[in-house]
């Protein structure tokens, strides 16, 4: 990539998010609900996460950072844009 290109942002679609059924999309949307919260931030339709957060989830969804990436493009959650916020990992 370029050096002067901005590094890709990870942006939940959090529309999405609520009209995802709860046993896949529950973790996810805990976690983002908790972003939320302590940025005081409730008025998004989406919200920017740390490429720290996606490790985190990866973790609590026991798969890869990059296989979770994946499935949260399926699930129309990330854009496909966010692979390339996940290929430095
Ligand atoms: P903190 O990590 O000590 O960050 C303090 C403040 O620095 C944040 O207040 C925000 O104004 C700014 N800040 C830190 N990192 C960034 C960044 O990457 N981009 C931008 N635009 N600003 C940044 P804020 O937003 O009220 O968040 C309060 C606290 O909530 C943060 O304290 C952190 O503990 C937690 N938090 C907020 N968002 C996230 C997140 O996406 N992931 C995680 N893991 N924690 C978060
Ligand atoms: P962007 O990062 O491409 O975000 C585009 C729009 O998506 C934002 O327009 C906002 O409506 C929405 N958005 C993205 N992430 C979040 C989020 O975590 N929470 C919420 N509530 N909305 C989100 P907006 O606010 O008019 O910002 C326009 C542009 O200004 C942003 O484009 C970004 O380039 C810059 N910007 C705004 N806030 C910050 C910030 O905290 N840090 C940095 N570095 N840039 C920011
Ligand atoms: P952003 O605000 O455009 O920040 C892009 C990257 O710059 C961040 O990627 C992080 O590597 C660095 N950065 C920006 N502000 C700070 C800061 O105050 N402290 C540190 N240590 N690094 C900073 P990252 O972490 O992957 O975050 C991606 C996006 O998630 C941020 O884009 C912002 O939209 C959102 N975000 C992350 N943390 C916070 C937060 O605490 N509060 C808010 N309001 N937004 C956050």
């Amino acid at each position: 990539p370029s050096p002067l290109a901005p590094a890709p942002k990870l942006v939940i679609d959090l529309e999405r998010l609520s009209q995802l059924p709860k046993e896949k999309a529950g973790p996810l949307a805990r976690y983002a609900a908790t972003i939320q919260s302590q940025r005081g931030d409730y008025n998004g339709k989406v919200l920017s996460i740390r490429q720290e957060d996606l490790r985190s989830l990866a973790v609590i969804y026991d798969k890869s950072p990059v296989e979770l990436t994946e499935e949260f493009i399926s699930w129309g959650v990330l854009d496909a844009e966010a692979r390339r916020a996940v290929e430095s990992f």
